[in-house]
């Protein structure tokens, strides 16, 4: 039986017609290599943003039901010119949407997970040599009902496809060679990571490394599938391996930076010091999907009783937000609400961290010595957040990949061989 290699483009990658054709050769090499191959893309270049601000010009609020049957038109596009172009340079081939293959969803729109992928349709095409191009980012309810995944979700996509099938890999092609230690196109010093374990990727995509969608690495370590991150541009180059083993790197506390713009910082003042409080005000959030990240309570003013609350939520959450907390007031008393958009998530994460104590206080420091104020802190075992100043994002960043060693004239190689996937 022929390996199975799920390959996924993003939006650059088939961004106009010569760029799906130079896809199409991508994936007809990859076949070439004896392989069965199903790939997943996303819409063409910036599509879904496009369609957005279309919906935006009808309505400022539209439904999330009907977003979901726009957005889903752009990943509709590309399968079939792929699948035209693969035709074209003499690939057999064929493109599926979500319903046709069976990628069934819960019933939320927007952000959507997947339940299950059906894999019969699937295989049947491959096992007549067709290539099988598939939409990302789309899927399917019981009820027939048209779902997204999330802004990125075509990565999602593209691992479940690949666990579904047990195959033995997924490539994930994009605009930049690979996962780096932060953003490259923020820092040009990053230096790109040969390889890198589930659990720190997993952090990383968290805190903001938008090159792989969080829950792609949550189902590729659930399904223990290797995935690749690689230019579309430049083939011949391996990437970033992403794998389940943790032996890696372990010598250096810290493997990553990186930013996060998309929150936003609530402060709701004057709750009541009282068994309670925090369970209305974040059941009210979690009943309408709203996602809280950092929370901090403040120390009680036992005079008054009272407290504040300050939680960070995604930006494009903030009008559901404003209405919830406006339905529970009606349980539960406080005084003001301020919102803060201009702020950052700056984090760094490493499996090291674990060994290495004293990493925290670093950060701390080298914030402090450019005069950087930290305005909320939240960590993991392999994770520590800062939320600053939007302004003095880029600035957090790159001293903080100088000071923990990861410019690319320090870095450290990684020893040992690289498993052969
Ligand atoms: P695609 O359209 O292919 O899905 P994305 O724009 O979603 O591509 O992801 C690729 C981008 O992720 C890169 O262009 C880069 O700017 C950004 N990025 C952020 N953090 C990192 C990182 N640590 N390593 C590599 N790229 C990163
Ligand atoms: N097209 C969708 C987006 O731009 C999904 C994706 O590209 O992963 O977010
Ligand atoms: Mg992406």
């Amino acid at each position: 039986m022929k390996n199975i290699i799920v390959q996924k483009f993003g939006g650059t990658s088939v961004a106009d017609t010569d760029k799906i054709k130079n896809v199409a050769k991508a994936v007809i090499r990859e076949k070439n290599l004896g392989n069965d191959v199903v790939v997943v893309v996303s819409a063409m270049g910036h599509t879904t943003d496009i369609l957005t601000k279309l919906a935006k010009e009808i309505s400022p609020n539209p439904s999330s039901r009907e977003m979901d049957m726009l957005l889903s038109t752009g990943e509709g596009v590309s399968i079939a010119l792929l699948a035209m172009a693969l035709q074209a340079q003499g690939c057999k081939a064929v493109s599926m949407n979500a319903m046709q293959v069976g990628i069934i969803t819960e019933n939320v729109h927007s952000k959507a997970r997947i339940l299950e992928i059906k894999t019969e349709k699937i295989k049947q095409h491959l096992d007549s040599g067709e290539v099988v191009v598939i939409a990302g980012f789309q899927g399917i309810t019981d009820d027939f009902e048209i779902t997204t995944l999330g802004r990125g979700g075509s990565d999602t996509s593209a691992v479940a496809i690949a666990g579904a099938l047990s195959a033995k890999r997924c490539d994930i092609y994009t605009d930049v060679e690979g996962v780096y230690t932060t953003d490259p196109r923020i820092v040009p010093c990053a230096s790109r990571l040969e390889q890198i374990s589930y659990e720190e990727m997993l952090e990383l995509a968290r805190v903001g490394a938008n090159v792989l969608h969080p829950r792609a690495v949550e189902t590729a370590a659930r399904y223990n599938t290797p995935v690749r991150v690689r230019s579309t541009f430049k083939l011949e180059n391996l990437g970033t391996l992403i794998l389940g083993v943790d032996k890696m790197e372990l010598h250096r506390p810290v493997t990553g930076v990186a930013s996060d713009l998309s929150q936003l910082r609530v402060v709701v003042c004057d709750v009541p010091d009282s068994p309670g409080t925090a369970a209305v005000l974040f059941d009210g959030l979690a009943e309408e999907n709203v996602s809280v990240d950092m929370i901090i309570q403040s120390y009680a003013r036992k005079a008054l009783n009272t407290n504040d609350i300050a939680f960070t939520i995604d930006k494009t959450d903030l009008d559901k937000t404003k209405e919830i907390l406006e339905k529970v007031k009606s349980k539960l008393s406080f005084g003001n609400i301020f919102i803060d958009d201009k702020i950052a998530k700056i984090s760094i994460v490493g499996a090291g961290m674990i060994d290495h104590p004293g990493i925290a206080a670093k950060m701390f420091r080298t914030l402090a010595s450019l005069d950087i104020n930290i305005k909320m802190i939240s960590t993991s075992e392999i994770k520590i957040s800062c939320l600053v100043e939007q302004s003095r994002a880029n600035d957090a960043v790159e001293a903080l990949h100088k000071v923990f060693g990861l410019d690319s004239n320090e870095i450290a190689e990684v020893k040992g061989d690289l498993p052969n996937i």
